[in-house]
């Protein structure tokens, strides 16, 4: 349990409520084992009151019965001066009894109810403890999720950091709560009837518990059985579910192709092997009780068998055979539980290490300082050089260049070149394999992360907006945005007039529950989201891919204004985006080949004036 030990630092944390947990569960246990000795008492008083009416009926005028010693040590908490005898007659004899085990059946009941108090608080303190652990352990992964840097992102897939959060913390909590609960219940409870029937009868005992450690190791064997099926149920319920999930949201390419059919019957497939395998797990499910059933009963035989030559031996009391069988069932439900909690606490030490794996994980970049500074906007790159580590390619091959304050850059080469990788690296999303970023004259390394990040106005090549409004998508970058700046930023990015046409105008919500804006309406709201933050340097990265040439024209002269004294590098594969830059920088292969003012490349004959053939040619 290496693993979960990490796990005691919130135990701590929650040590008043843990203790509380404990204290209930040893009361609540406290009762649970007293309830059999008032039914021991109850059949022993039953048959004392038998032989004494044999002797009424045999002639006797009257007799003295004992009073149940329970009901003798409860009556003693509220009077000393009770007789421990009754005497009675013929007449008074049915209706004492009578009264008698009346006592003992709402003491018996008394008991339940206190022991059922116990019984809510122990899970008020244990189980609530484990959800408040839960909490802050979400929070902590989350936390972290939001350190980590991006090429953390590229090296796991969603759905295991998805599970990380959910599904990991989940098993970790059933053995914060219910795991832990169940073996302190355990334990106290077996220590307790052990105690109590070792002080009866220690051979009795021991004939009565024999059955009990082969149950738990039966137990033990069928859980993990069980445990290993319903493994392969949940993997297969995962694929189904992902199939279920793909087909519905491509149902429109599902139909348009005609594959109705075809997934009719993958589903089919998926879903039968599903059944099988569940139930599979059925069948070892159903051995689970008899298992439980058949060494209770062996158990009870036992103590049946051996008690009865006991109670003829006058070793014991007819009622203490009844006793034992209530202990046995009494333990029944632990015993067999150790195999149910081993198997939790398992599952619960692989994912805490899979959690403390991840929390371990060092963020790669790291901001030097934490105070915040004002940037000015020169860039340079020198030597850079950009190998992605998981796929050995080398994006950026030994680049430099400066670009001033206040210049407006144009970058463009074909599809893989580079560019937005450039783009990475000048965010800091990476650091450079060889070579230095610049910013200001100093390297990127040696500035305040977020002031960079602030100061940047970047928009990325994919866009991505938020299943919320219009309105927060703009303003994501800020920490608060009235309306007017909204509107304002909206305006610069042409996107203004779009939204005012929408019912419900910037509260329109996007995503899921709301509408789809087309392609080129995503990059403007994309592009206003940069603008609002008023940075220092606006990074548009192949963001006008997807609005036509007349509008990506209207939106460049609205920029212009907006360009004037900021750092800005647009980067596209199309000329048309870039030609007015004050110097374009043509990449290939991740060098940079060429550089230069539209004129200039022209007159150079060389891979820029290619491209620019090539697109007068597509546009013709
Ligand atoms: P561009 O923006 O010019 O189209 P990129 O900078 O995106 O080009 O990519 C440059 C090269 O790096 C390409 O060969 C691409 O396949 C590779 N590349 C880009 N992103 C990754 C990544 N996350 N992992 C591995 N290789 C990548
Ligand atoms: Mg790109």
């Amino acid at each position: 349990m290496k693993n979960l030990q990490y796990l005691n630092k919130y135990f701590w944390k929650y040590r008043g409520r843990f203790f509380m947990g404990f204290l209930f569960i040893v009361l609540g246990n406290l009762f649970n084992v007293y309830a059999p000795v008032l039914v021991r008492d109850g059949i022993d008083f039953l048959a004392s009151a038998i032989s004494a009416s044999e002797k009424l009926n045999a002639g006797n005028e009257a007799v003295e019965v004992a009073k149940p010693a329970s009901l003798m040590a409860i009556a003693s908490w509220f009077s000393s001066t009770f007789p421990g005898f009754i005497s009675l007659n013929k007449n008074s004899f049915a209706s004492s009894i009578a009264h008698i085990a009346l006592l003992l059946a709402v003491a018996y009941f008394v008991i339940y109810a206190i022991k059922g108090v116990f019984l809510f608080y122990q899970r008020q303190t244990i189980i609530v403890m484990s959800r408040y652990i839960e909490y802050d352990l979400k929070n902590e992964v989350y936390d972290h999720y939001q350190k980590l840097d991006a090429a953390f992102y590229k090296r796991h897939r969603t759905g295991d950091l998805m599970n990380r959060i959910s599904e990991d913390v989940n098993r970790v909590r059933m053995y914060l709560g219910p795991a832990v609960m169940y073996t302190l219940s355990m334990i106290v409870l077996v220590i307790m009837c052990v105690v109590v029937m070792l002080r009866i009868d220690v051979e009795l005992t021991l004939y009565t518990l024999s059955p009990l450690p082969f149950m738990m190791v039966a137990i033990f064997y069928v859980s993990t059985i069980m445990n290993r099926r319903s493994e392969r149920v949940q993997t297969q319920q995962s694929k189904l579910s992902t199939m279920v999930q793909e087909t519905i949201s491509g149902v429109r390419v599902v139909k348009s192709f005609h594959r109705e059919e075809h997934f009719e019957k993958e589903f089919d497939k998926e879903s039968a092997l599903y059944k099988n395998k569940l139930l599979r797990l059925v069948r070892a499910d159903a051995a689970f009780m008899p298992v439980i059933v058949l060494l209770v009963g062996l158990s009870t035989a036992l103590t049946v068998y051996v008690g009865a030559n006991k109670v003829m031996a006058g070793e014991i009391s007819a009622g203490v055979i009844v006793q034992f069988v209530f202990y046995v069932n009494l333990l029944t439900w632990p015993f067999a539980s150790v195999g149910w909690v081993t198997s939790l606490v398992q599952k619960a030490e692989a994912s805490q290490e899979r959690i403390n794996a991840f929390l371990k994980t060092e963020p790669e970049i790291q901001s030097i300082t934490e105070e915040e500074e004002k940037i000015e906007g020169t860039i340079e790159f020198k030597n850079v050089t950009y190998k992605f580590p998981e796929s050995g390619i080398t994006a950026l091959n030994n680049i430099s260049f400066k670009i001033k304050q206040g210049e407006k850059i144009g970058i463009i080469g074909r599809t893989g070149s580079g560019k937005s990788t450039i783009a990475s690296l000048l965010l800091r999303l990476y650091d450079p394999s060889e070579g230095a970023v610049m910013i200001d004259g100093k390297n990127l390394k040696q500035h305040h992360l977020y002031s960079i990040r602030k100061n940047i106005g970047y928009v990325p090549q994919e866009v991505f907006l938020f299943s919320e409004s219009i309105a927060g998508n703009i303003a994501f970058g800020m920490d608060h945005a009235d309306e007017s700046k909204i509107k304002d930023a909206a305006q610069r990015a042409d996107i203004h007039n779009n939204i005012i046409n929408f019912p419900q105008q910037y509260n329109t919500l996007l995503g899921e529950r709301g509408i789809n804006l087309s392609g080129g309406q995503k990059q403007r709201v994309s592009i206003a989201r940069a603008l609002i933050k008023n940075p220092r340097i606006l990074l548009f990265d192949d963001c006008l891919s997807a609005v036509d040439t007349q509008t990506e024209a209207h939106i460049l002269a609205a920029l212009n204004e907006e360009m004037k004294e900021k750092t800005s590098i647009i980067i596209s594969h199309r000329i048309s985006s870039i030609k007015s830059a004050d110097r374009i920088m043509v990449i290939d292969k991740g060098a940079l080949v060429e550089i230069g003012t539209h004129d200039e490349l022209l007159s150079k004959n060389g891979l820029y004036k290619s491209l620019w053939e090539k697109q007068l040619v597509a546009e013709d």
